[in-house]
């Protein structure tokens, strides 16, 4: 029997090959496979998130500040989720590096993102009571395109070190919504009105969820999530990214 092996796969294969100890972000510095071909100066710009920030969206603040408080779009905007935390700044680096995982499947950084997501997101949730992982659906169409959905994967990786089970057959895609790159706040939040649904007989009654994506920019995304996960009757509700724009 003759095995396909599917294009990427050999794109993968020569990429390594082609450029086995060079960085895969800036093709300027040595790298090494422990660091997913990441080399060191790279490494050195991504920068983790710390206090202070919004207690609610988790936007950083500039400055210091020793008391909780909400940034200006908090005040006016009311979230499915309790809050939204990220692990690391959604700075070039970073959003190199996210681009090259989904949309050219580099999986050999993917210990490196995992590290970089549970490092910050398993001490801040592990004691809160959570019960299950949902990752943001990706539509069907845009996964046949990709086959990959990271939200998923990022799921999965949390939800093993937490030990809690991830449930991505709650909801569905049922838009396949365009890029949101250049939309501002509002159109941003438009564009995915409507873009889930539930699935039917599912239930997440009295369940604590964790919404998981790849990056969070202005909430609108994992909001819209987050309400479909309170219709099927979560009790709470947050979000962990693995990045965080600051805006
Ligand atoms: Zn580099
Ligand atoms: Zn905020």
């Amino acid at each position: 029997m003759r095995i396909r092996v599917p294009w990427k796969v050999w794109r993968e294969a020569g990429w390594s090959w082609l450029y086995p100890n060079w960085c895969h972000l800036c093709d300027e510095e040595r790298a090494q496979a422990d660091n997913g071909y990441i080399g060191d100066r790279c490494l050195s710009r991504v920068k983790f998130v710390e206090p202070p920030f919004c207690q609610r969206c988790g936007l950083p603040f500039q400055g210091a500040l020793s008391t909780p408080f909400e940034c200006d779009h908090c005040r006016e905007e009311s979230f499915g989720f309790e809050f939204a935390r990220a692990s690391v700044i959604a700075n070039e680096t970073v959003r190199l590096a996210l681009h090259q995982y989904k949309y050219h499947r580099a999986l050999w950084m993917e210990p490196c993102l995992n590290q970089w997501l549970v490092s910050r997101a398993v001490p801040a949730l592990a004691h809160q009571g959570w019960t299950s992982i949902v990752p943001v659906p990706l539509h069907p169409v845009r996964y046949r395109e990709r086959e990959f959905n990271q939200a998923t994967r990022l799921a999965r990786c949390l939800g093993a070190a937490l030990g809690i089970p991830v449930r991505d057959d709650w909801m569905v895609r049922t838009t396949p919504t365009p890029t949101q790159t250049r939309l501002n706040r509002r159109e941003r939040s438009n564009n995915v009105q409507g873009a889930f649904g539930a699935v039917k007989h599912a239930s997440a009654k009295n369940q604590s969820v964790i919404i998981v994506d790849d990056i969070l920019t202005t909430g609108a995304t994992t909001n819209a999530v987050a309400h479909i996960v309170q219709k099927l009757g979560a009790k709470r509700v947050c979000v962990w990214t693995l990045a965080r724009a600051v805006l």
